[in-house]
């Protein structure tokens, strides 16, 4: 079973932001902003390139709901989601990263 399907489980403890009955989100466990989540659906996709357009329907008003409740809306986010090895995703579970917390830079490489 993969990482996060481990978190999805609770057999490896995270730090829970916002759950549903598909969807989680916790504290990336090595921020790389002054808020960083991850959101991810509880079913095991391996990315986005096989993610279903119902699944992306409900994790959009997932992060929605996400960035409300923690008030990122109010001055801005960003959301990312890492595919492969040229895009950098190293758990092979689909999450989309959601930072804010302060302007962000753009630093592609
Ligand atoms: P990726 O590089 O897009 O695959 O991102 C994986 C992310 O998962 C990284 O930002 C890691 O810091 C994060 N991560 C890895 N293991 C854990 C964990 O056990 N809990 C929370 N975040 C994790």
């Amino acid at each position: 079973m993969c990482l996060f399907c481990k978190i999805v489980n609770k057999e490896i403890p995270s730090n829970i932001v916002l759950e549903d009955e598909n969807f989680l989100a916790f504290h990336d466990i090595n921020p790389k902003a002054p808020v960083h989540i991850l959101a991810i659906p509880k079913i095991h996709v391996d990315s986005f390139n096989e993610v279903s357009p119902e699944t992306m329907a409900g994790m959009t008003s997932f992060i929605q709901q996400l960035a409300k409740e923690t008030k990122l809306d109010k001055n801005g986010y960003r959301v990312i989601t890492n595919i492969g090895e040229n895009g950098g995703q190293e758990v092979k579970h689909l999450h989309f990263h959601v930072l804010g917390g302060a302007k962000l830079k753009w630093d592609h490489f």
